[in-house]
């Protein structure tokens, strides 16, 4: 996709996105410290808030003077909004849909369960040892920085009485999954009492269980329906990504609007009273992406074949881009899977491992909870033993398992780690606050650390292709257009 529309155009597509993301980012400042309450008020609004969404405000009469200027900003921003949300909708369409059908034709492709049981026991290997590594590194940077004695009761106190709605709207969301979250409640959660349920309400790790069963019953139909299924199923998700490929023609204007908004409502007072904890989360999430990720890729890719660092940021740099724009791993998944095949992962490692990826492998998610709750454990007094480490540790790994790759999802389940090492759950409060920035940067990681399986477990499989031959490939894809 990157390389074809830089034939066409003479701008790679990464490029246009980061022009996107970079006006997105100056307007989205400017319009931050410009536009304030005293500017619409200037305007003839005095609820804001409703007047952009369209609403009645609940004082009576409190936009009645609105002039024209407020009218076509309201409209500049409701376009903005709509451009960011089609975007978003027609990419969470296709999400579904591409799990299915590429993992169902990945499963079914391999064609022997000995060969499956290894691609599958190599990939969940690899989603566990960078797991681990991410929350290890979670650990050691809360013990270090100690963040949480950075802010003073009284800032504390303040940000959780400002944000406490949010927070119990997140634990009564939490209760709703009920009081057993045992693992075996997740483990038969897992799979989907009706599979169309499961894709109609988009819960991920059902559809990937569902897809996987799916494929293992085509393992066993004779060889020649499975091939025709096969490639029923190839075509269906190649279908797919050809639509993302149109839809990825709006990514420059949308991720302009998306960011240019995030940033505009952005709080920087709150954000700077917890620097240390903002500065100290982004710094480990960057020490995951940039050390942790090419070093494994490094030492698990061949001589010959060494997936560098250039490399890498270069072909996947629209899937990050996006997943730092949209916050949504799920939204950003084809576009992942697009990226990955460019890195020169076959097709059949990478729609095995990216759904399955975007599904249970969040290493920012699990590095974020970690994070998150040793934050508030020291922020509130509460001393955590080793143990209390572990349960941390461990419950992080579930959550991250757990999460649906949306935008805030691992906030809600948060709420069960907090309660496991009885850190108040009042805290929320503090970590909604500053969530948005930091959702966009773990996202990131969670689409990186998604493609760098994938290369790995390629790699092993001996199914990477060199960077010449996808560069003579890109060539001659071109030159026959
Ligand atoms: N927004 C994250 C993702 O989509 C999930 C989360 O940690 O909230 O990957």
């Amino acid at each position: 996709m990157t390389n074809a529309t830089t034939a066409r155009t003479g701008l790679a597509l990464h490029w246009k996105v980061l022009i996107g993301l970079a006006l997105g980012v100056v307007v989205g400042l400017v319009m931050n410290v410009a536009w304030t309450q005293a500017t619409w008020q200037s305007l003839g609004v005095n609820d804001a808030k409703a007047f952009l969404s369209g609403a009645a405000s609940a004082e009576p009469g409190a936009n009645d003077g609105a002039t024209f200027v407020a009218h076509a900003s309201a409209f500049v921003s409701q376009a903005g909004k709509f451009v960011g949300d089609l975007f978003l909708r027609l990419l969470r369409l296709i999400a579904v849909p591409v799990v299915l059908f590429s993992l169902v034709a990945a499963v079914a492709g391999v064609g022997d369960f000995r060969r499956l049981g290894r691609l599958g026991g190599l990939t969940v290997g690899v989603f566990a040892v960078t797991a681990v590594l991410a929350v290890m590194i979670g650990m050691v940077l809360t013990s270090v920085v100690r963040p949480g004695k950075f802010v003073d009761a009284q800032t504390r106190d303040k940000i959780v009485a400002q944000f406490a709605d949010a927070a119990s709207q997140r634990v009564a969301s939490a209760e709703k999954f009920g009081n057993d979250n045992s693992i075996w409640t997740q483990v038969v959660d897992a799979f989907a009492a009706n599979p169309f349920a499961a894709m109609s309400s988009g819960n991920m790790l059902q559809v990937v269980t569902t897809a996987i069963l799916l494929g293992v019953g085509l393992t066993l139909v004779g060889d020649g329906r499975r091939r025709q299924a096969v490639e029923m199923f190839e075509t269906l998700a190649e279908a797919c990504l050809r639509v993302v490929g149109l839809v990825m023609k709006l990514a420059p204007y949308a991720v302009f609007c998306l960011t240019a908004a995030i940033l505009a409502n952005l709080g920087w007072s709150i954000l700077a009273a917890v620097t240390v904890f903002v500065v100290t989360t982004i710094a480990g999430l960057a020490l995951i992406l940039f050390v942790q990720y090419p070093a494994l890729m490094y030492a698990f890719t061949t001589r010959e074949n060494r997936m560098t660092f250039g490399r890498f940021f270069k072909a996947m740099a629209p899937a990050k881009l996006l997943a730092f724009s949209s916050s949504s791993s799920a939204a950003t998944l084809p576009v992942t899977m697009e990226c990955t095949r460019n890195l020169g992962v076959s097709e059949r490692v990478t729609g095995f491992v990216c759904p399955l990826g975007t599904t249970i492998n969040m290493d920012g998610t699990a590095f974020y909870q970690v994070m998150c709750v040793t934050f508030l454990a020291q922020l509130f007094g509460v001393e955590l033993s080793l143990a209390q480490h572990a349960t941390i540790g461990f419950m992080a790994i579930l959550v991250a398992i757990g999460s649906p790759g949306l935008p805030g999802a691992s906030i809600v389940l948060m709420v069960f780690v907090l309660d496991a090492v009885k850190v108040p759950t009042q805290g929320l409060a503090i970590i909604i606050a500053v969530d948005r920035v930091l959702d966009m940067c773990r996202t990131v990681v969670n689409v990186a650390g998604d493609a760098a399986a994938s290369v790995i477990v390629a790699s092993k499989e001996g199914e990477l292709a060199t960077e010449a031959a996808m560069q003579s490939q890109t060539q001659a894809a071109a030159d026959s257009r």
